[in-house]
């Protein structure tokens, strides 16, 4: 099959390479479509993962083949993947810190090498763990490939929201108006919040309001922290969402955030960098700081709920499909994105 194998950094190799094979728990997909998330885009660029690894880890597909003691599953089902499920019964675990679990660390679905989600090839062998502990997710028969390579982003969205504790009749800024920061604007709205976002581009800010934001700037406004006061009755918002990696978006975030409120890391930032703030920023005006990372168990069923019903609509983050071969062209297009990119989808 064809597959493309991270070589090393900023190298992709697009590969002739076995079909993995199943043992009697495992289940192997088809994939059909692919989502590029820029936790991908960031394994590729920076020295991060031993090579060789086949990443892509946001797989919607159709089930090929299924080991001898799979109950429950067919060849010909079409299903969303999700590339980890933790163990329910660590520390972690129990304390809902599901993304913090070895076992979800560590077992990953795979197309060959170490197992890094491996998406990004014809086939992807889902191991017994996953199978057996909700892994595998039926598409319903009206939902394309495409929305439902959406489950996955949509949970690690929703847990941001879930865990900033966002309620009806608040605001939340959102920085960065990409496909996640469209996302966001999309579930605050769907729980009754409203978004204020902002952008460098100006197709973005515009983006930003068409998918239901209540108000969208420019990033680089000096005037951003008045007019979010004058949108939240002097008080600024009550959550803001790091949609970007940005010491800029952060201290504005300071500025926006109303006493009390909490700021939720959600970008990754590069290793090297530093932020230094003045403790009593947090300790006086009682800012809560927080980091939000990967998908939660928990959510499982609400995020497939919310792609499945389209409660938001996905489709409108989707800008560009290309087929496997040219992955390294969508990760030049997703790095430096025109006015109209958006989620880039991959086919094998
Ligand atoms: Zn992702
Ligand atoms: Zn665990």
């Amino acid at each position: 099959m064809k597959a493309q194998v991270f070589r090393g950094v900023n190298q992709l190799s697009y590969e002739d390479i076995p079909v993995p094979e199943l043992s009697a728990d495992e289940v192997l997909v088809q994939v059909r479509v692919v989502g590029l998330c820029q936790s991908d885009i960031k394994k590729i660029r920076y020295p991060l993962y031993e090579p060789p690894r086949i990443f892509g880890h946001e797989t919607a597909g159709t089930i090929a083949a299924v080991g001898n003691e799979v109950k429950n599953w067919e060849i010909g089902q079409r299903v969303a993947v999700m590339h980890h499920i933790p163990c329910m019964r660590c520390a972690y675990c129990l304390n809902d810190n599901f993304s913090m679990c070895d076992v979800y660390k560590n077992i990953s679905t795979t197309a060959g090498f170490n197992a890094s989600g491996g998406g990004f090839a014809e086939y992807v062998k889902v191991p017994g763990h996953i199978v057996r502990s909700g892994g595998l997710i039926p598409i319903p028969d009206d939902i394309s490939f495409e929305e439902a390579s959406f489950v996955e982003p949509t949970n690690c969205c929703l847990k941001a929201v879930k865990k900033a504790q966002i309620i009806p009749g608040q605001t939340v800024l959102v920085t960065g108006a990409g496909p996640i920061g469209l996302m966001f604007v999309m579930l605050v709205k769907h729980f009754g919040a409203k978004a204020i976002a902002t952008d460098l581009l100006p197709s973005r800010i515009e983006k930003a309001l068409n998918v239901g934001a209540e108000a969208a700037f420019d990033a680089r406004d000096p005037d951003l922290p008045a007019k979010i006061q004058a949108l939240t009755d002097g008080m600024g918002v009550d959550v803001t969402l790091l949609a970007v990696p940005s010491d800029k978006a952060f201290f504005q975030a300071l500025d926006c955030t109303r006493k009390g409120g909490k700021i939720v890391f959600f970008a990754e930032f590069p290793d090297e960098m530093e932020i230094a703030i003045n403790p009593n920023l947090l300790y006086r005006r009682e800012i809560d700081l927080m980091g939000s990372y990967s998908s939660s168990y928990r959510l499982q069923s609400l995020a497939s709920d919310i792609v499945f019903n389209r409660r938001i609509d996905v489709k409108a983050l989707i800008s560009d499909h290309y087929p496997l071969e040219k992955l390294s062209q969508a990760v030049e297009m997703a790095i430096a994105p025109t006015s109209e990119t958006y989620k880039i989808l991959i086919y094998p």
